[in-house]
């Protein structure tokens, strides 16, 4: 079985995400997104959040869900790899800017698994503009961020609580 693990922070998952699974799902038999999270980093969404929202992200929508495994992790991706016994890792290209990231990631990880195959898939042009980024700054200033998110998200279902 063909196996590949598409890491990120997925901070929070996005329909740009949810286009390059897709493409992944084409190429792999399993795919296993994997939340990354860096303690010093903590982000926007609590990673429980983060991977239940990806959950319900592709319950609807992908009919091969028996195929995609979501999980959180902490440490490097290549370790990850190692622990889950796959080599490939899937990324999204946006720009040339994700592109120059993206090669110098693939290379360090080759170094440090030289079995490592990094697979890039280009983003769709409707989805090219989408970052979590702007998601977050869309749900911090009170817009609606729906039409960045998969179908039927409810995105305060998922939020951090609020400390009095
Ligand atoms: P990271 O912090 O590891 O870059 P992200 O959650 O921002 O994690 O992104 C995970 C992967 O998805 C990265 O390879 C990123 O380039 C890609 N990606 C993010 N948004 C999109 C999009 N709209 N279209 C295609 N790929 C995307």
């Amino acid at each position: 079985m063909r196996t590949a693990i598409f890491p990120g922070s997925f901070d929070p998952f996005t329909l740009g995400h949810l286009d390059v699974l897709d493409s992944a799902l084409e190429l792999f038999d399993k795919v296993t997104i994997a939340v990354g999270y860096n303690h010093l980093k903590p982000g926007f969404f609590a990673p429980e959040s983060r991977v239940r929202l990806i959950k319900d992200s592709i319950r609807p929508h992908l009919k091969r869900e028996c195929c995609i495994e979501v999980i959180s992790y902490s440490g490097l991706t290549v370790e990850l790899c190692r622990k889950m016994d796959t080599r490939f890792i899937i990324r999204g290209l946006r720009t040339t800017t994700d592109f120059e990231m993206e090669s110098v990631i693939a290379q360090a990880n080759k170094k440090l698994f030289p079995e490592i195959v990094s697979v890039f898939i280009p983003a769709s042009q409707e989805y090219s503009f989408i970052s979590s980024t702007v998601v977050r700054d869309v749900i911090i200033n009170g817009g609606d961020a729906s039409p960045f998110l998969a179908q039927g998200i409810e995105i305060a279902n998922y939020l951090p609580k609020k400390i009095d």
